[in-house]
């Protein structure tokens, strides 16, 4: 089965009621299950054109908000929740202010009941493939870290995980240029490592075709997929 399919996937909230408001309309894409290989899909539209309501719907964090019609599936079945296999970050640092980076690193895996030992060794080598520093940034507190130092924490307690699908709701959208690239650049060579499929999020489009392998373009409310552009070949 494919990765992700959407089929004919519309959604409008409070359907039936008189402030009725249909986000995204007709959504239909598939992206393949290539080995070794998760595509990079950036998700580029104007505010408001449902491209959080798409990664909601394939994350299944809103189960509450199921399509209004049309099929969403992951790995061949119908999303009915959230699951192991799916992973978010988002723009706003969503970490424990109370917990250290390296608890925060460990959390999901604290979560599913794997030993302190083994999740902090884990969470250790995650710290350092974000780049940050396993000795001095550990220990520190989320509000003891710059905008950019969050954003690899978050990335780092999303990958810990080893999903099989990321969605990244604007990850970077709150970052400085210079910090911003840097991020870029780590998250590419992550995703190799990985070799998950991404959903990237962006309002800039020099971001998504710099990171994307195919780059979605919604248009205004209500959301519908207006092109779907190859930047990279698919066959590489
Ligand atoms: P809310 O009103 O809280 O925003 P929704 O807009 O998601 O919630 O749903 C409003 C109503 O539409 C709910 O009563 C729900 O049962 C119904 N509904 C949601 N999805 C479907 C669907 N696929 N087919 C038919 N009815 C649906
Ligand atoms: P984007 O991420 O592209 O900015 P969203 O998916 O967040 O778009 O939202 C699309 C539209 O749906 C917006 O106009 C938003 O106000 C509306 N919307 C989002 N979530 C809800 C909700 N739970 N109930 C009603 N309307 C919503």
């Amino acid at each position: 089965p494919n990765v992700v399919e959407f089929r004919n996937v519309s959604k409008t909230y409070n359907y039936g009621r008189p402030d009725a408001f249909t986000a995204v309309k007709d959504i239909n894409f598939a992206v393949p299950d290539v080995p070794n290989h998760g595509e990079f899909i950036s998700v580029l539209g104007p505010s408001g054109c449902g491209k959080s309501t798409i990664l909601r719907m394939i994350a299944g964090l809103t189960p509450q908000h199921p399509p209004t019609t049309g099929e969403v599936l992951v790995e061949g079945q119908r999303v009915l929740g959230p699951g192991p296999d799916r992973g978010m970050v988002f723009q706003d640092y969503t970490s424990f202010d109370n917990r250290t980076v390296l608890d925060n690193v460990a959390f999901g895996m604290e979560c599913r009941g794997v030993s302190r030992e083994e999740r902090h060794e884990q969470a250790r080598s995650w710290i350092g493939k974000v780049g940050l520093n396993v000795d001095s940034d550990a220990g520190k507190f989320p509000h003891e870290l710059s905008g950019g130092m969050r954003q690899r924490v978050a990335i780092a307690r999303t990958l810990i995980l080893r999903p099989r699908i990321i969605l990244m709701d604007e990850p970077f959208g709150a970052l400085d240029p210079h910090t911003r690239m840097q991020m870029q650049d780590l998250l590419v060579n992550l995703w190799r490592e990985v070799q998950a499929t991404v959903f990237f999020v962006t309002h800039s489009i020099e971001e998504s075709v710099y990171l994307g392998d195919r780059v979605f373009i919604l248009s205004r409310s209500p959301g519908t997929l207006l092109h779907q552009i190859e930047v990279e070949p698919p066959d590489r």
